[in-house]
């Protein structure tokens, strides 16, 4: 199965790259981060490390920032992604045994989909989040329907539970605790080979070094932007950028904001 999807990444990629280049498009594979404003220029300079040691320096007037989001793990530093044991769901997708247990924390859209797909190829599925109620963001009558669906499946639920503490032990094997808000009992599952954290998504604007060219993410890593989504420096003139653009209207904001990004 993993090697069909890993193909089929190869096959849809390859194709996505021969028609840009088709279209004339550049494509640049490598990690990319704005360089300070040079005075008096109006364009923006983009580093982009294309290799270890070689990097390509790119001008524009017009930038537009699609880096997407990335995991926001639980709150309090109690876990930790390896990739290995304790995954996100970039490495739910690329598990090369299948894990015999799996712990799910987040009972959201990715944390459901991940485990229906695992629960169909035999693996035991615990989810457990501080909700009280499974893919919260459903109406109520839907969400129970599919909880019934869920548990004849043999899904296991502990909603209302919050994390307490997730080690990843000898022989790469977790153990979970995790604690009833309401009864305030603790329950550690042991055993775990997987644990997903599918506890949420924050925008992934990190390391593009934004604070550079004067834009400030807030703590969430969204960029403010105006009704027209166009970030406080985002007009340029010949001048150089244009700091009346700092009045941002509203608090609408970048990468991140769209549901499921
Ligand atoms: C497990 C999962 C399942 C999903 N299922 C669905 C679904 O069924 N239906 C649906 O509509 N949506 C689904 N989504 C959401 C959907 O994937 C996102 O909404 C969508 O990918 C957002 O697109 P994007 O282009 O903004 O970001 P992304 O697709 O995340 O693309 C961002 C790109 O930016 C690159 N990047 C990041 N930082 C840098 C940098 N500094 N320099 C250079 N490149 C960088 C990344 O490598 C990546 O290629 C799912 C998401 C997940 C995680």
């Amino acid at each position: 199965m993993m090697h069909e999807k890993d193909r089929t990444i190869v096959e849809i990629s390859a194709g996505i790259e021969a028609q840009m280049r088709r279209h004339g498009v550049e494509y640049l594979s490598g990690a990319a981060s704005f360089q300070a404003e040079v005075q008096h220029h109006p364009d923006v300079t983009i580093r982009v490390a294309v290799a270890t040691s070689h990097t390509r320096l790119v001008h524009a007037r017009h930038v537009l920032i699609a880096t997407g989001s990335e995991v926001a793990p639980p709150a309090g530093d109690v876990i930790r992604i390896d990739e290995r044991v304790v995954v996100s769901s970039t490495g739910a997708l690329n598990l090369r045994q299948l894990p015999r247990r799996l712990v799910i924390l987040g009972a959201g859209a990715i944390g459901m989909e991940l485990g229906c797909v695992y629960n169909s190829l035999g693996t035991e599925v615990f989810v457990a989040d501080y909700a009280e109620k499974v893919l919260g963001f459903l109406d109520a009558d839907v969400s129970s329907f599919l909880l019934k669906h869920f548990l004849a499946a043999g899904f296991r639920f502990r909603m209302a539970h919050r994390l307490v503490s997730c080690e990843v032990q000898a022989g790469d094997r977790a153990r979970v605790s995790i604690q009833d808000s309401v009864s305030g009992r603790v329950e550690t599952i042991e055993d775990v080979d997987v644990v997903l954290i599918a506890t949420g998504r924050r925008a992934d604007t990190k390391g593009l070094g934004l604070e550079r060219i004067g834009i400030h993410p807030d703590r969430t890593g969204r960029i403010p932007i105006s009704a027209s989504f166009e970030a406080s420096i985002s007009l340029l003139t010949d001048g150089g950028i244009d700091r009346s653009q700092e009045r941002v209207r509203g608090r609408r904001c970048g990468p991140g904001n769209h549901a499921g990004s």
